[in-house]
């Protein structure tokens, strides 16, 4: 029996990823309170200005709420990028290291335990 018909055979373009270094969105980010010493630390896996587009506009965002309960407006202009991993594993697990280590005061899972299960239901 021979089974020419359709194979499911998605290949990744490992080659092209690498090439385009420059055009990673995979991103630790820190954005600072321009205000007072708040400060939250998140990741994306898409490009990053979508991401932060979402956090000012969302009311669900930890950014946001610390505007409209406090008036003090975040400093969307000068995100600093923490760092950047190849894989959103890892990723994760640098900005789980980042929110333990800088204890952000708008990331609401600064419960050490929470985080860590966080990692394991999504690995
Ligand atoms: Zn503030």
């Amino acid at each position: 029996m021979l089974r020419t018909g359709r194979q499911k055979q998605l290949r990744v373009p490992f080659k092209d990823n690498i090439k385009k270094n420059e055009a990673k969105s995979l991103v630790g980010y820190n954005i600072k309170c321009k205000n007072c010493e708040a400060n939250y630390i998140g990741k994306c896996n898409r490009i990053l200005s979508y991401r932060i587009s979402e956090h000012k506009k969302s009311s669900e965002s930890s950014c946001c709420q610390h505007e409209s309960s406090t008036g003090q407006t975040m400093d969307y202009d000068n995100i600093e990028i923490i760092d950047k991993a190849d894989t959103d594993m890892k990723l994760r697990i640098k900005e789980l290291l980042y929110i333990l280590k800088r204890k952000p005061s708008l990331n609401k899972q600064l419960n050490s335990q929470s985080n860590y299960e966080i990692l394991l239901t999504n690995s």
